[in-house]
């Protein structure tokens, strides 16, 4: 089923539940902010024109970086499930096992190195 050896999955697992727990502690104190933020508004602090076109772009960035946070999560819990359903390691584009050494360096790449190329460099779009 799976070219990994079972002990180096269970390095894997462990960085990715590490990452996972991580990243949750990190979109809470987002979330956190961004609600204190909301906070501060609501409790009618005054910005001239300035101040707000900054409050929007500083929102904006929070957003974006939750987004990011949130897409991470999913990616590292997907690699989790995987590792469960016994598919873990294997390209969602092409099928192949990933090799160790790229998910050494990303426990939770979704494709084998010669597609995640190709999504990059927009030659075919992902698969699911
Ligand atoms: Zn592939």
């Amino acid at each position: 089923m799976n070219g990994l050896p079972a002990a180096e999955v269970e390095h894997l697992r462990k960085r990715l539940r590490n990452e996972h727990a991580r990243l949750r502690r990190e979109v809470a104190d987002e979330l956190a902010r961004s609600e204190q933020g909301r906070y501060l508004e609501l409790a009618g602090r005054i910005h001239d024109r300035g101040d707000e076109a900054v409050a929007d772009l500083l929102e904006d960035l929070q957003i974006a970086a939750l987004d990011r946070h949130v897409h991470r999560v999913r990616q590292v819990e997907a690699a989790l499930a995987a590792i469960d359903q016994g598919r873990y390691g294997l390209c969602r584009a092409c099928g192949v096992q990933i090799g160790s050494a790229r998910l050494e360096a990303e426990p939770a790449a979704e494709r084998c190195i010669d597609c995640q190329t190709a999504v990059e460099q927009g030659r075919h779009a992902p698969t699911l």
